[in-house]
């Protein structure tokens, strides 16, 4: 499926990386999913962060940060733009006042995504965000989760009533069966929680919970193998919140928590799923404000190019 005429990201050679208008990677905004195989997409969001808010503000950040991506994995040799038809569809519409108008807006925009055929990879916002995505893009069959993150957002309420916050997706992914528990995967949890049974709705429901201590236990190369045996062949969405990380590398989140994965296990980590059927995507939880040198949206803009690839790749093998 490789093609020259595939979109590619703005010659570096011709206008510099620091030049130009910044889109996702340098490529084009297109506003026609018809015409993309991988639509790149902001979640410009945070309504459902309950502690620092900030998120909203990740999608400009990561796309200005992503002008330092080039265009072929050094490692896997991935070439994506030569793969698939990638661009950047700009922002999802979202109301910021507005938590159900928001969770309408997003779904509706992904549907239409969806249905033209492409895969969609976004940039958050807050994690609340994958819900509406799983309502557009999961309503055939329930998908498989590999899932980054210091926690387990399989919260049930917040303040005795909000079912939704960016604390609760992963339950309600699963109550309206979008998300199958038991290829469900999460990887790098920790940190001080409410309640001794905060963990017991992802624990009962069947998720593959690896807190960060087992995590450090199995290594990478030992998570990547039970992450594989968890989602086995079906179909899989990438979650990487980047609260997963540790707060030395990506400090510019709303609730970090010390002790985490280095960018360099991640990055080992997210190599290890080549090959899976892999519909989707996210990076969440990037928040500019507290992020003074810029190197947490810089991570994020690099972990949403690993997982571009790897999105390119699976595209190309269930084309054949
Ligand atoms: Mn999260
Ligand atoms: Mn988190």
């Amino acid at each position: 499926m490789a093609s020259s005429n595939n979109y590619q990201p703005v010659d570096a050679t011709i206008t510099p990386r620091f030049g130009d208008i910044p889109t996702f990677m340098r490529l084009p905004h297109v506003r026609d999913p018809a015409e993309v195989d991988i639509a790149l997409i902001g979640v410009p969001w945070d309504g459902g962060t309950t502690n620092r808010a900030g998120a909203r503000h990740g999608p400009r950040e990561i796309r200005n940060q992503s002008s330092f991506m080039r265009k072929v994995h050094h490692v896997s040799r991935i070439a994506p733009y030569d793969l698939a038809r990638v661009a950047d569809l700009g922002d999802c519409p979202v109301n910021p006042i507005n938590l159900d108008d928001t969770l309408e807006r997003v779904e509706r925009f992904f549907a239409k995504v969806h249905a033209a055929g492409a895969v969609p990879l976004s940039a958050g916002g807050d994690h609340l965000m994958t819900l509406p995505i799983f309502r557009a893009i999961a309503k055939d069959r329930p998908v498989g989760m590999v899932h980054v993150d210091a926690h387990s957002d399989t919260n049930d309420r917040y303040f005795g009533e909000n079912l939704y916050t960016h604390g609760t997706p992963f339950r309600r992914a699963v109550e309206e069966g979008l998300l199958d528990p038991k290829r469900t995967v999460q990887i790098g949890i920790r940190g001080s929680i409410y309640s001794p049974d905060d963990m017991a709705f992802a624990e009962e429901s069947g998720m593959r919970v690896i807190f960060m201590e087992e995590f450090c236990d199995l290594d990478v190369a030992g998570t990547v193998a039970e992450a594989r045996r968890v989602v086995g062949d079906g179909p899989v969405y990438i979650s990487f919140d980047v609260d997963g990380l540790d707060p030395v590398f990506a400090p510019g989140t709303g609730t970090p928590e010390i002790g985490g994965l280095t960018t360099r296990e991640a990055q080992h980590l997210l190599r290890g799923l080549q090959g899976l059927d892999l519909i989707g995507g996210d990076v969440v939880e990037v928040a500019p404000p507290f992020d003074p040198s810029g190197n947490t949206a810089l991570v994020g803009a690099t972990m949403m190019f690993e997982i571009l690839c790897l999105l390119a790749d699976s595209l190309a093998q269930r084309r054949g």
